[in-house]
């Protein structure tokens, strides 16, 4: 194989990363070499998993809708490992009620979470990576209900397809910096939160709209996030990659 997938000298930070696929994330860049900084609002969990990982990992308190608590973890990133060359944003929330119930301080809880913090993200990482003269990866979380609609889910559903939107317009501004920026577009993916879901008579309906009829695992999302954060994927900018075992067919 002549692809190089290795983050030997990378040093990456993944928000949201106390649970579920941020957690996975995290293991998975420590696995392929990178220093990595989980980062959470519950910085007691990163600390856990990061002690888990081992001396590559470090966790910081990081709240991805509060610019000064960005900025501290930046710097408690930089302290540890040096510039940050490598943003999982991760960090998202989802809630479930139908349009008309919808509060609006909900609807702007989760386009806050899930689309401005991502930009903020992106705004602070960007800036440090232009300021030390490093390229860069960010690969945004996206979702596949960013572009296929369902019920229940406006404000969710609307954040990922800004998120989408946030991933080209910033691809566009970055890759003259020598920063690309990529989404992943993920299905439903198995996780500690939504197994029980998943199992009941909600996920026995949806399984059957998914082409190859089960769920995904973490291990699904594995290869393309190594593929976006590696040399092997250096000429790939903008896109948005679905994984989601051919449910938006
Ligand atoms: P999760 O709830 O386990 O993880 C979300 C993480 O984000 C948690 O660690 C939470 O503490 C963190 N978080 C929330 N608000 C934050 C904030 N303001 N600052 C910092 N961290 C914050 O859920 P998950 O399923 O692992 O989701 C992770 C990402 O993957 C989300 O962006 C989600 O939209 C996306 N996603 C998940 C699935 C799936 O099937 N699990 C499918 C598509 C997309």
């Amino acid at each position: 194989m002549t692809a190089d997938f290795s983050l030997a000298g990378q040093v990456a930070l993944v928000t949201g990363a106390s649970s579920g696929l941020g957690r996975a994330f995290a293991g998975f860049l420590a696995d392929a070499g990178a220093k990595v900084v989980l980062g959470a609002r519950r910085a007691d969990k990163c600390a856990d998993a990061a002690a888990e990982i081992g001396e590559n990992a470090a966790p910081a308190a990081l709240d991805v809708t509060d610019p000064d608590s960005i900025e501290a973890a930046l710097d408690a990133a930089e302290k540890a490992f040096g510039t940050v060359t490598i943003l999982i944003n991760n960090a998202g929330t989802v809630t479930n009620r139908a349009l008309v119930d919808t509060p609006a301080a909900e609807w702007r809880q989760v386009i806050d979470t899930n689309l401005t913090g991502c930009f903020l993200m992106t705004q602070a990482v960007a800036k440090r990576m232009i300021a030390a003269g490093t390229d860069g990866r960010i690969v945004n979380i996206s979702s596949m209900l960013g572009t296929t609609p369902t019920g229940q889910v406006h404000a969710y559903s609307a954040s990922k397809a800004g998120v989408n939107q946030v991933t080209r317009t910033s691809a566009l501004e970055l890759a003259r910096h020598g920063i690309s920026v990529n989404a992943i577009a993920p299905g439903y993916i198995r996780t500690d939160l939504n197994t029980d879901f998943l199992d009941g008579p909600a996920g026995e309906r949806i399984v059957k709209r998914v082409a190859q009829r089960r769920f995904g695992q973490l291990a699904d999302l594995e290869g393309l996030l190594l593929l976006l954060t590696s040399p092997a994927g250096g000429y790939m900018t903008g896109e948005i990659v679905t994984i989601d075992g051919g449910l938006s067919l």
